[in-house]
């Protein structure tokens, strides 16, 4: 996965935006807000027994990739998650 617009990919080009989690000032990159931020836990639960009731595992292919497993009830997990977080 490349660069993203969430604050810890675009914070390191665009000097303004602040890369840092505002919850836990890790970097705020996919990865850290999507498997691994503390504060997100409880939504992130859901997204993964969502992910596991279609036999898959919590990974950013399987909740990002377009192709894959992010689509369907899948989707509408994640779509809950950024919501909620
Ligand atoms: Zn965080």
């Amino acid at each position: 996965m490349g660069t993203t617009l969430l604050p810890g990919g675009a914070g390191k080009y665009v000097l303004v935006v602040d890369p840092a989690c505002p919850r836990c000032q890790e970097p705020f990159t996919a990865p850290h807000m999507l498997l691994h931020c503390q504060n997100h836990k409880a939504q992130r639960d859901h997204l993964e027994a969502a992910l596991n009731s279609h036999g898959l595992v919590l990974n950013l292919s399987n909740v990002l990739d377009p192709n894959g497993a992010a689509r369907g009830p899948v989707f509408s997990a994640l779509a809950k998650y950024r919501l909620d977080c």
